[in-house]
């Protein structure tokens, strides 16, 4: 391609409203524009390197025996209806209505669809599994985009779908998403940290995100740089550790009984610990939870047996649009809400009202506590079990009980591991201390089980001619994403470094000027390059060298020849991640640049 053939859109000032560098290298090397507010159109240069990043994806989910698909775009609001998301997925989903008053869904995601499509192909188990992708546009109605494709509102995905007879049917194309991930990844040349989720409560599905490290990450990645255990904040878990008393030797159990203690005007822990001359390790804190559509059979808990259960989808998920719990933890730790929350099997959880703590706990807030406390079920995070002689609210204004010991003086409903991990905290797996590191999800892939197939009722017929209903995984990757996060790892103060798999071209020409014997060089290498299947731009403009420099530079074009008359018969040859420069003779110049190409690749894909 010549440069006067496309159009390069370079930008010499840093955009006001960019902050994060791929946002501000994509606007300043011309590679998208923004439209509206999270809407980015790509330019040409940009969306060559977006192809190459859908290809490399495209090949290695043709490699697994995925099969491509492309659903539209917008979809009928009556899948979303039969699947219970239509309610569900909130504000984000943008809804329409068209002019015969069908409700329409511009989609943020494709379960749905993939679901309907494949339930009226699907009539034998002889047609499993079937593993369906598309590479495709999403709408997702973001309420604050920003960092520009890093969170947009539309932009492209691929997602894949599979259905199955079997667990292990699953489990074996789970694995080799797993692996194409992988490789994905390494041909675009990111270095992603994988983190497991192994939610062994969830009847063993499993899922795993692929992150990138990013100081705008929307996670927190617990990490261990002993044994390499990574995880998200919402599911880390770490070692036990004793708890200890003021003195720093581990607490003991008491046999005195636990007793009132007044503690008028002792609110916060911070004032409790003072007041009591103990440490927070000592304190058993007791929040009250509010908790949104816990999927629990709460029939024989504590409190609950007013509760009103609601019953959907055929009896397949009743749940309890509200419930209370008390949940206790040790007082210098927090609780982790994605944790409790999947426990409860809810859909949210929040902090319940002053009115409410009040109603269930009888007493002014501050004073919650486990002991004798009957209104709601309790939930005591596993390191609650461990402590002694602890400290807790009386359920009384003003009052405290010591002596506490779990166990004897109260005994939870649910003991579980809900408390927040944090950097310090110990590996459950080898002991090191953990760092964290703010990350960005590139890629998911998950074990989804029933939860589309049987609301939206797909079934199969199995050998004996029984009706079945498959199992079903989804996989997703964010394109646009991807190639943000390839400029966040790749780039310098003068611009974009492409890894060579994705540069929108992988050689450069910039004859000093073009004409006489610069441009006849420069034009034979170029046909020479294109002859060898090479991607080579020639920059034939009529511009300063500096200006060309500076643009090539910018634009992030691995391989640059430069054809000056002060070097010929020589050209000088320069890759872009690399500050050498060496002469090689013109003649041999294309030769030498296609072998640089041929290398990068090679270690790319290899
Ligand atoms: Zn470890």
């Amino acid at each position: 391609m010549k440069v006067s053939e496309t159009m390069i859109s370079t930008l010499r000032e840093v955009p006001a409203e960019a902050v994060i560098a791929s946002h501000q290298l994509m606007l300043r090397a011309g590679i998208m524009r923004k439209l509206g507010n999270g809407l980015f159109a790509y330019l040409p240069f940009g969306l060559r390197a977006f192809r190459k990043v859908e290809n490399i994806i495209r090949e290695e989910m043709d490699n697994i025996g995925a099969m491509e698909f492309k659903q539209p775009v917008v979809v009928p609001g009556d899948i979303w209806k039969e699947s219970g998301r239509w309610e569900t997925m909130g504000p984000g989903m943008l809804k329409a209505v068209n002019r015969v008053d069908q409700e329409l869904v511009v989609s943020p995601t494709a379960e749905e669809a993939f679901t309907a499509i494949i339930r009226d192909e699907l009539s034998s188990y002889k047609q499993l599994p079937i593993v369906a992708y598309q590479i495709n546009t999403k709408y997702r109605d973001e309420i604050r985009p920003r960092y520009g494709v890093m969170r947009g509102r539309e932009f492209t995905m691929k997602d894949a779908y599979s259905f199955h007879t079997t667990q292990e049917s699953l489990d074996e194309t789970y694995e080799k998403f797993a692996k194409a991930y992988r490789k994905v990844f390494k041909r675009l040349g990111l270095s992603v940290i994988p983190v497991r989720a192994d939610s062994g409560a969830m009847g063993g599905s499993g899922s795993e995100e692929f992150m990138v490290e990013s100081v705008i990450g929307d996670d927190t990645l617990i990490l261990c740089p002993k044994c390499g255990y990574a995880a998200n904040t919402e599911k880390a878990a770490c070692a036990p550790d004793t708890p200890k008393t003021i003195d720093g030797t581990p607490q003991k159990a008491t046999d005195k009984p636990y007793n009132e203690i007044a503690t008028p005007n002792v609110k916060t822990i911070e004032q409790l610990t003072d007041f009591l001359k103990t440490t927070p390790q000592s304190f058993i804190k007791t929040l009250i939870y509010h908790v949104i559509n816990s999927e629990l059979d709460l029939s024989k808990a504590p409190g609950c047996a007013q509760l009103k259960r609601v019953t959907e989808n055929g009896g397949a998920n009743p749940y309890y649009p509200d419930s209370f719990f008390a949940v206790c933890i040790r007082g210098d730790l927090d609780v982790n809400e994605a944790k409790l929350a999947a426990l409860l099997k809810a859909s949210e959880v929040e902090l319940a009202s002053d009115t409410d703590v009040e109603r269930i706990t009888g007493a002014a807030v501050g004073f919650a506590g486990p002991v004798k406390l009957s209104t709601v079920p309790v939930v005591a995070d596993e390191t609650v079990m461990a402590m002694h002689d602890c400290i807790t609210g009386g359920l009384k204004t003003d009052v405290h009980f010591e002596h506490v010991e779990p166990n004897r003086d109260f005994t939870p409903y649910i003991t579980a591991d809900v408390r927040t991990v944090v950097a310090g905290d110990k590996c459950p797996h080898c002991g090191a201390e953990f760092y964290s590191k703010k990350g960005n999800e590139l890629g998911h892939i998950f074990k989804l089980g029933y939860k589309y197939t049987k609301t939206m009722n797909v079934t199969y017929l199995d050998e004996n001619g029984k009706q079945q209903i498959p199992t079903m995984g989804c996989y997703g990757i964010g394109v646009d994403r991807a190639l943000a996060s390839i400029i966040e790892e790749h780039h310098d103060d003068n611009g974009i470094i492409w890894p060579m798999s994705v540069a929108p071209y992988q050689v450069a020409i910039i004859p000093v000027k073009f004409e006489g014997a610069m441009k006849e060089n420069a034009l034979a290498i170029y046909e020479e390059l294109q002859k060898a299947g090479i991607e080579v731009l020639l920059d034939d403009r009529n511009e300063r060298p500096g200006v060309k420099f500076k643009d090539i530079d910018l634009l992030g074009i691995p391989v640059r020849i430069v054809v000056g008359d002060k070097n010929l018969p020589n050209v000088e040859l320069k890759c872009r991640n690399s500050s050498e420069m060496q002469l090689v003779p013109a003649k041999d110049a294309a030769a030498k640049a296609a072998e640089i190409v041929k290398a990068e690749l090679a270690k790319l894909n290899g």
